[in-house]
């Protein structure tokens, strides 16, 4: 049985003071969902270390939403994944489209970020997803199958252990437009099928795959109900502690 795993994104949003008090209105969920789901904060870098330090005990999880391909150097304005990882964070987000689309990532750059992440034994979080075009010429499965092959299949067995995979339709983020939940289903279920082939059926039933794409307290319930569905990761919704936590608790 897969844990749940619902993840809050925030972006470049919150102030310092303002995520501690967004992590406050998290946290007071803790005791209802403390053992039935891994709940994860991605905070922007500049309160990274004090949000680890304000879940402490709280059962949440902090990720970054990035870390660099590089591991240390002249690389100015970048954070690398040993920084990150030397302040208790766990998780890094990687791949996600508005850093493939904004900040040019390549799988190149993300075989690169993959490495680092693991070298310093942060868990990633990785992103996949089709735009809007490329849903209506129906290349959709193909562009998310390369996606994962480009930069999952690299992995070592060790390594894939670790790993969350986001089904993130670029035409679903931050749109208010969700795809349907048979829609985000079947393209969470092509995932699962590569991965089958490619590290077996264990590792393909251990795998969590999140579904992301304005997930909100109105349609969790039914995204959520999707066999190939395992959580969430969260944009706008992550950004309200009473919509976030309606998420988290969709089923209570
Ligand atoms: C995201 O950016 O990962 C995301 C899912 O955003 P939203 O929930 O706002 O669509």
């Amino acid at each position: 049985m897969r844990e749940r795993i619902v993840a809050g994104n925030w972006k470049m949003n919150t102030t310092p003071a303002e995520g501690a008090a967004l992590l406050s209105g998290v946290a007071a969920l803790k005791n209802e969902v403390r053992d039935c789901v891994t709940l994860v904060v991605a905070p922007p870098f500049t309160h990274l270390s004090q949000i680890v330090e304000a879940a402490q005990g709280t059962g949440i999880r902090v990720s970054s939403q990035n870390c660099a391909a590089e591991a240390k150097g002249a690389y100015t304005g970048e954070v690398s994944a040993q920084m990150i990882a030397s302040l208790g964070v766990e998780f890094t987000i990687l791949g996600h489209s508005e850093r493939r689309e904004y900040y040019g990532e390549t799988s190149e750059t993300l075989n690169k970020k993959m490495a680092q992440a693991y070298a310093n034994g942060l868990a990633p979080i990785y992103c996949v997803g089709e735009k809007l075009d490329e849903r209506e010429a129906g290349s959709h499965f193909d562009v998310v199958k390369a996606q994962i092959e480009e930069v999952v299949f690299n992995l070592t067995a060790e390594q894939y252990g670790k790993l969350v995979i986001a089904y993130e339709p670029v035409w679903a983020i931050g749109t208010g437009k969700t795809a349907t939940s048979e829609e985000a289903a079947r393209v969470c279920g092509v995932i699962r099928k590569a991965i089958r082939e490619e590290f077996g059926l264990e590792a393909a039933e251990e795998v969590r795959i999140q579904y992301g794409g304005s997930m909100n307290p109105g349609n969790v319930k039914e995204l959520m109900a999707q066999r190939n569905i395992d959580g969430g990761l969260i944009g706008g919704a992550s950004l309200k502690a009473a919509d976030f936590s309606q998420v988290v608790l969709y089923d209570n």
